[in-house]
């Protein structure tokens, strides 16, 4: 059975993750998730990392995952910064590509309190100002909120504001909200210090073509934003100001990322053709069942075997041979 590993890092434990990792890759686990406390709720009081203590576990943690033990997939949790210490690694790395992005807050992931506030982080309090389901639908509020749509189309404060990772990271947000009251402001768990200039003279937002755009609109609302990130960035480290679609095709095939594959707004042919097979192998069991059920009956009953029951089965293992094919 698959499985994966889930682990809060704090101060107290920090030294046992390589045993932690160790253990976890030869039990075969297929991902090792290392979540960094988040200081707000009942968490607030706990033991928490530093900015220097995290950036040394975050560093450890893109050494790791280069190696990628037995196979095991590791990565850091409600730490975006991870994205930019794999940068500094290296550029290149897949994580890069695709879809990834820091944080997911308000673009593929909200949470809905018991009384139905709706926030863009389990970590992000209601607030007088948070929208609410007994006043309007998710939809509405996914699609509308002030706050979701900031965090879409962020414009940071304070050092994240200048920093020349802000696309592929951006700080966490929560953790600007608990300390600075302000969603918006810089994250203080980031030990980086932007290097001046380096945002000035970072490529412009390259801009999308109509047929560009038109794909990207045919993604699930919940996607749209971090393919957007995804795209946007790739053509910026390349150095390309218009994003087409074939910028779009080139990177669904160097990512291989299924939301990538989905541009197209349709199923993957992979997709399709699994779900044919299977319903073709549902309709030979159900076939089969019926011969089997038909057979019982008339061996119960005393009877000869009558003709359905040799078509049932005919007809059963035909389509669980044309299922099993596809
Ligand atoms: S705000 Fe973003 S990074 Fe921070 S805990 Fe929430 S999802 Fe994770
Ligand atoms: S300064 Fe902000 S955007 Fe830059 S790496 Fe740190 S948290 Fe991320």
């Amino acid at each position: 059975m698959d499985f994966q590993v889930q682990v809060t890092v704090t101060r107290e434990n920090r030294g046992d993750l390589p045993a932690i990792i160790d253990f976890s890759a030869k039990a075969g686990a297929k991902a090792l998730n290392v979540f960094f406390l988040v200081c707000t709720g009942r968490g607030q009081n706990m033991t928490d990392l530093g900015p220097e203590e995290y950036e040394e576990v975050l560093n450890y943690l893109a050494a790791v995952e280069k190696s990628s033990p037995h196979g095991m997939m590791v990565r850091a949790r409600c730490a975006p910064h991870f994205l930019r210490v794999v940068s500094m690694h290296n550029p290149e790395n897949s994580l890069l590509k695709g879809n990834t992005s820091g944080c997911i807050a308000g673009t593929g992931y909200l949470r809905i309190s018991p009384e139905g506030y709706v926030t863009p982080c389990r970590y992000m309090p209601p607030s007088n100002g948070s929208s609410n389901l007994g006043v309007a639908s998710l939809k509405d509020i996914w699609s509308n909120d002030h706050l979701f749509r900031s965090l879409r189309e962020p414009v940071y404060n304070g050092k994240c504001a200048q920093c020349e990772f802000d696309r592929i990271c951006g700080g966490c947000r929560a953790r600007a909200l608990a300390t600075s009251n302000d969603a918006m402001g810089e994250d203080p768990w980031c030990a980086h210090i932007p290097k001046e200039g380096k945002k000035d003279a970072a490529p412009v937002r390259p801009v999308w073509t109509d047929v560009a755009q038109e794909r990207l609109s045919n993604i699930p609302s919940f996607l749209r934003p971090m393919i957007r990130s995804g795209l946007e960035r790739y053509a910026k480290a390349k150095g390309i100001s218009e994003i087409t679609p074939e910028i779009m095709a080139e990177l669904k095939n160097k990512a291989g990322v299924q939301g990538l594959v989905q541009m197209e707004g349709t199923e993957s042919k992979t997709t399709r053709s699994r779900g044919r097979g299977a319903g073709k192998q549902l309709i030979g069991v159900t076939f089969l069942s019926l011969g089997l059920l038909n057979a019982m009956f008339t061996l119960k009953g005393g009877m000869e075997p009558d003709a359905f029951i040799y078509v049932f089965v005919f007809l059963g293992v035909c389509f669980l041979m044309a299922g099993l094919r596809k």
